[in-house]
């Protein structure tokens, strides 16, 4: 799967070490445990996925581009679904925290994470679209649904000189990176196509 994931273009060597660290398989469902390392998204109920493991470690590489190579602090996921991508950020980040609006996918992820003792990470149960202001800012932010725009309140949870990566778009989706340059401005800019399940408000 890594091998797959570098011929696809990711480089960030820390990031293909993550990647290989993980065990993709215990997050998904025993009966589709033997495709847990295809490069495809697959179903976790809810009507949720696991996202392909090509986004998840192009996503963490752009998140990371600006370290230079070093670690990042603190950083936020939005949508943590069954953990995996948490699990992966738990290596190359200090500290992650991540969102989940869906109660039963939050306790999915506790589970599936809990056998991997992973000290560094912090699942919460609520709407993603508000951030944690009470832990911000971060160093990075990553959503793992697609929105019409980012919401603000993540904007205004970065740290100056942070990072946010995002689907953008309803059918045609694709991926963006804003950079905060300072209190009141942030970069845009768009990246490659993608297809990521909707951004939803509120909690289920
Ligand atoms: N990070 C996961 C991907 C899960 S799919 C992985 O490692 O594969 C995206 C998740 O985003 C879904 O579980 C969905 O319920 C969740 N989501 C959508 N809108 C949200 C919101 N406003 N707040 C928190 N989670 C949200």
């Amino acid at each position: 799967m890594v091998a797959r994931v570098a011929k696809q273009g990711v480089r960030d060597s820390k990031v293909l070490a993550a990647m290989e660290a993980v065990p993709r398989h215990m997050f998904v469902e025993s009966g589709l445990a033997s495709q847990a390392y295809i490069d495809a998204s697959l179903p976790i109920g809810h009507h949720q996925t696991i996202s392909q493991p090509y986004i998840v470690a192009r996503m963490i590489e752009i998140l990371r581009a600006n370290t230079n190579g070093g670690e990042l602090n603190r950083v936020l996921e939005i949508g943590t679904g069954c953990g995996y991508q948490a699990a992966v950020l738990s290596l190359v980040a200090k500290e992650v925290y991540s969102i989940e609006r869906i109660k039963p996918l939050h306790e999915l992820a506790k589970t599936n994470l809990r056998p991997l003792r992973i000290a560094n990470i912090r699942l919460h149960y609520g709407d993603g679209m508000l951030g944690l202001p009470q832990v911000a800012p971060f160093d990075g932010i990553i959503l793992a649904a697609a929105g019409l725009q980012v919401p603000q309140a993540l904007l205004d949870q970065m740290n100056i000189g942070g990072r946010l990566v995002a689907p953008v778009g309803e059918r045609h989706q694709v991926l963006q990176l804003i950079e905060r340059v300072s209190k009141f401005e942030w970069t845009n800019t768009t990246l490659e196509e993608c297809h990521f399940v909707p951004l939803r408000p509120g909690t289920v």
